[in-house]
């Protein structure tokens, strides 16, 4: 059935152009009546506009808190350009999210009337949409931290606006830090607005040394509110029927719903369009619900359709994730669903691994996301948990990610950038020791720092990658290892979406279609073999068809190898000599790729448990590092493969049980060779592993132990 699902994606396209042509029409005057300039002059904060502008020439650092909605991303930077801060350098506004960044770098373009990329552009991982016109700049906040890398004056820019600081995502929070540095250093030439919707205002004033809070007042309506008397056992499954319900029984007005993921999202939209259309047949009275998925994977054109007015008669459902929250408003919002749950990124320390975890919400983001009812008129938002789940058992605030998070990443770049002392480093919420000792440790074993704790060539290397350093110490690694084109194209397509399409109705068939891929070697090499493949039938969209691969993945993946590639030659050219990272390729000596990748994955190994029949399992691995019970996943090539001992894997994820996802066997004798601070040759030929404790002997050996994590103080 490949014709339909070709079919379905010539009407999908079809249905993006006219959208399109649809978005321009009504940015033309024909949605609201209003003309951009009208339109722009209606939002609350350009009541503002002469005051902000003076706040902002008078003092280097301005706080701004504003309703959602009010105008403060779209608008504060079009009003710096138009008062001359333009002309001095660029002006740039971080958001913590892609989505975000693309969205409203598009917005402003409109309002601009310019295309994106020329005078408004945007920058976020592995993408560049900006050029030498560019003065308003929309970029992720991990962007602009990593450009302070190579210029920690952030010189290229006049004003820095950190939005949605509230949200306080590591990126924010070590960009507060160096900014302020930045802002101290230049002389009145870099200001700095901070904006926050929640009211924590008061703690980012202090911090930028007492500097003037400014409101914008929006406007608002009274939201009321229903909560569920007893707790929904089911979220997804209430949220369907409270969809439903509010739009078979209630007068006009858009239902916005917060769900946490795609996969969540993609359940939820199809099972209404579903339940609707035996709706429709019951009962012709009943008014179209138009149904728009809201997600970060999701394509640009299709996410733009959701600012669209829905036709008279009609009414629509946005279904999005935590990003409507505060970065993206849709007007006429008149009724919010929550089920209160969010997806965040959280640290598990006992595993020492990053996962995705669903978590309930905080009171404050609560209250946000009923305020996104309340801006057309009086709203309605259902919340469905109890009043005293509410009251009682919500946390007040989101903790910062950087209480939360893996630090490795975070202690590199700062590393890289001359800052040492972490100790003393102006963290607004400082993370505790422990979780700073084990980044640094993660470092050390990693031969990122030395046994003073300061950066090692390979580790100055791998702080240029936006990556996390397990992948930029095997992508550095490949150098030696003669297989760089290898290790990237195998990055490559780690960093984007899943590639295999798999359609609910043709799982096994494109079950068997993916085996034909399989390396018996595992999953990286078979990422690599799909990679070439594709690339050997000229980057055809109608192979990825035929074989039950996503064409817009593999799209992503040959632009991140671009990307990364380029990176090497800036990255080359600029060091004049001192840095010759040359590409290569092992042809087929493809053990060269996998001993790269145990040079950086060798914390991720697992060895098959021996001891069959008594209390574990068949097939059951044993991480080297924490003894934990994990499994290869179905979907591996190595699942059905025989005699598979020793492997490493990229991540693992929990469902019912612990898998491995993307695994790749391998040799133990390499744990010894690539990663001797933690193997050691045992007797007869047996894999020691070095206790954690002496792993990192070295490190304490220089300190005493309570002050172990000083070794940040080291100097060079
Ligand atoms: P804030 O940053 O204060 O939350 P924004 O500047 O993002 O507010 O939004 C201001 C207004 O611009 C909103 O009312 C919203 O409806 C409109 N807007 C923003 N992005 C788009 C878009 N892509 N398409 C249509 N309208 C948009
Ligand atoms: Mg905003």
């Amino acid at each position: 059935n490949l014709e339909k699902q070709q079919e379905n994606e010539a009407i999908e396209e079809k249905a993006v152009i006219e959208w399109k042509k649809q978005s321009k029409f009504e940015s033309y005057g024909i949605k609201s009546k209003l003309s951009i300039q009208e339109q722009r002059e209606s939002l609350p904060v350009y009541q503002s506009r002469g005051e902000l502008l003076k706040a902002v020439r008078e003092n280097d650092f301005v706080v701004i808190v504003g309703e959602t909605g009010s105008g403060k991303t779209t608008q504060i930077t079009q009003y710096l350009a138009e008062d001359g801060f333009a002309n001095r350098g660029i002006i740039a506004c971080t958001q913590p999210r892609r989505v975000a960044a693309i969205s409203v770098a598009k917005r402003v373009a409109d309002e601009v009337n310019c295309k994106v990329g020329d005078e408004v552009g945007y920058t976020i991982r592995f993408e560049d949409c900006t050029g030498p016109n560019t003065k308003i700049k929309y970029m992720t906040d991990g962007m602009l931290e990593r450009e302070a890398l190579v210029d920690p004056l952030m010189s290229r820019y006049s004003v820095i606006m950190l939005d949605e600081a509230h949200e306080r995502t590591i990126a924010t929070d070590i960009l507060f830090a160096l900014l302020k540095d930045a802002v101290a250093k230049r002389k009145g030439t870099l200001k700095v607005i901070v904006t926050s919707a929640t009211l924590d205002s008061t703690k980012f004033s202090q911090y930028f040394n007492n500097c003037p809070v400014f409101h914008i007042k929006g406007r608002t309506f009274p939201v009321k509110i229903y909560y569920t008397k007893t707790p929904e056992l089911d979220y997804i499954e209430a949220t369907i029927d409270t969809v439903i319900d509010v739009h078979v029984n209630n007068p006009d007005g858009d239902i916005l719903v917060f769900l946490t993921g795609r996969e969540e999202i993609e359940t939820c939209c199809e099972t209404i369009i579903e339940k609707m259309s035996i709706l429709y047949k019951s009962d012709p009275n009943i008014k179209e619900l138009i149904v728009l998925p809201i997600y970060s994977a999701m394509p640009s054109e299709m996410q733009s359709r959701i600012f669209d007015k829905a036709p008279p008669g009609k009414r629509k459902v946005v279904i999005a994730t935590n990003i409507a929250e505060t970065s993206i408003t849709i007007d006429g919002i008149l009724y919010v669903i929550d089920p209160g749950f969010v997806k965040v990124n959280a640290y598990d320390p006992k595993r020492s691994m990053d996962s995705l975890i669903i978590q309930p919400i905080s009171k404050a983001q609560a209250d946000q996301r009923s305020g996104r009812a309340g801006r057309t008129g009086p709203g309605v938002c259902y919340r469905l948990y109890t009043k005293n789940a509410y009251l009682k058992e919500m946390s007040l605030n989101t903790k910062p990610e950087i209480l939360r998070q893996n630090l490795s990443h975070t202690i590199l770049m700062l590393k890289a950038m001359g800052i040492n002392d972490i100790l003393k480093f102006q963290f607004m919420d400082k993370p505790n020791e422990d979780s700073i000792l084990k980044a640094l440790e993660e470092l050390y074993i990693l031969e990122a720092l030395d046994e003073d704790g300061l950066l090692t060539e390979v580790g100055r290397l791998m702080a240029h990658f936006p990556m996390e350093p397990k992948l930029s110490k095997t992508l550095i690694k490949s150098f030696e290892f003669g297989c760089s084109y290898e290790v990237i194209e195998i990055i490559s397509m780690l960093s984007v979406p899943d590639v295999f399409f798999r359609p609910r109705d043709k799982r096994e068939l494109a079950d068997k279609m993916k085996q034909r891929f399989d390396d018996y070697n595992g999953d990286h090499l078979t990422l690599l073999k799909i990679y070439r493949k594709w690339e050997n039938n000229g980057f055809s969209k109608d192979w990825c068809t035929d074989n039950f691969i996503n064409e817009k993945s593999m799209r992503k993946a040959k632009n991140v190898k671009k990307q990364l590639i380029k990176l090497l030659d800036t990255l080359n050219g600029k060091s004049k000599g001192k840095i010759n990272l040359v590409l290569s390729s092992c042809d087929n000596k493809f053990d060269q790729t996998r001993k790269a990748f145990v040079s950086g994955f060798f914390e991720n190994c697992a060895k098959k448990s021996t001891n069959h029949g008594r209390n574990d399992e068949d097939g059951v691995f044993k991480t080297l590092s924490d003894n934990l019970s994990v499994y290869i996943h179905p979907s591996s090539a190595l699942f059905k493969i025989p005699g598979v001992e020793y492997v490493i894997y990229h991540t693992l994820v929990l469902t019912n049980r612990e898998y491995m996802h993307y695994t790749t066997k391998i040799d133990p004798v390499w744990l010894i060779e690539y990663a001797s601070k933690v193997f050691r040759r045992a007797n007869e030929g047996e894999l020691g592993i070095n206790k954690k404790r002496e792993r990192i002997q070295p490190l304490y050996n220089k300190f005493d132990t309570n002050e172990s994590w000083r070794l940040s103080r080291g100097r060079r």
